[in-house]
């Protein structure tokens, strides 16, 4: 541990892992051993949310969460990712072995959580910056400020005009009304 607030948001991350854990296990039914069970923080995963990983000599899973995603995710789909990593913890426990087919499937529906764990990767929006000399750009998972304003933010780099991407449809807007627009035509398909 290099840094104070790492740890503090690490212990957060596994706190609040933890007590979803609980309430999954009450509420879904599904029989996993949280005291077979441990948990980690990575600092660095940047590609996938989270994962599992079976210690088999010890019959202990252990799921990774990405801080990132924690940064970058609403609760409500950060505790998805949790969900979907505890159906692996138990189909470790119970079968020794986890991936993502049938019997993944159906319980991971049962639970209202994601079937894959690789979501991760696909940024929602991009900020790019509209100097035509500066390459500045940052991914977005969720609708910031800086995306539904980029107007009233500049660029990090060169104090440029910013505009933002919505990455699934191309759309690109500058303004707040340009975030409406955009909103707006696309509609389910937002
Ligand atoms: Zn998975
Ligand atoms: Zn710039």
């Amino acid at each position: 541990m290099t840094d104070g607030e790492e740890y503090t948001l690490a212990d957060e991350i596994v706190a609040r892992a933890r007590i979803h854990a609980r309430e999954v296990v009450d509420e879904y039914e599904l029989a996993v051993d949280l005291g077979a069970l441990e948990w980690d923080v990575s600092p660095r995963a940047r590609r996938r949310a989270g994962a599992c990983r079976w210690h088999a000599d010890r019959e202990v899973a252990t799921i990774v969460l990405a801080r990132k995603a924690y940064e970058a995710y609403e609760w409500p789909a950060f505790a998805e990712i949790v969900r979907h990593e505890l159906v692996h913890a138990w189909e470790f426990q119970r079968f020794g072995e986890s991936g993502h087919g049938s019997r993944f499937r159906e319980r991971a529906a049962a639970l209202e959580a994601p079937r894959h764990c690789d979501a991760f990767a696909e940024p929602r929006y991009v900020l790019r910056c509209l100097t035509h000399s500066c390459d500045w750009q940052a991914e977005r998972h969720r609708a910031s400020k800086p995306v539904k304003s980029p107007d009233q933010y500049r660029c990090g780099a060169c104090n440029g005009a910013l505009e933002v991407e919505h990455a699934v449809s191309g759309r690109t807007w500058t303004t707040a009304s340009g975030y409406g627009g955009a909103k707006a035509a696309l509609g389910d398909e937002w």
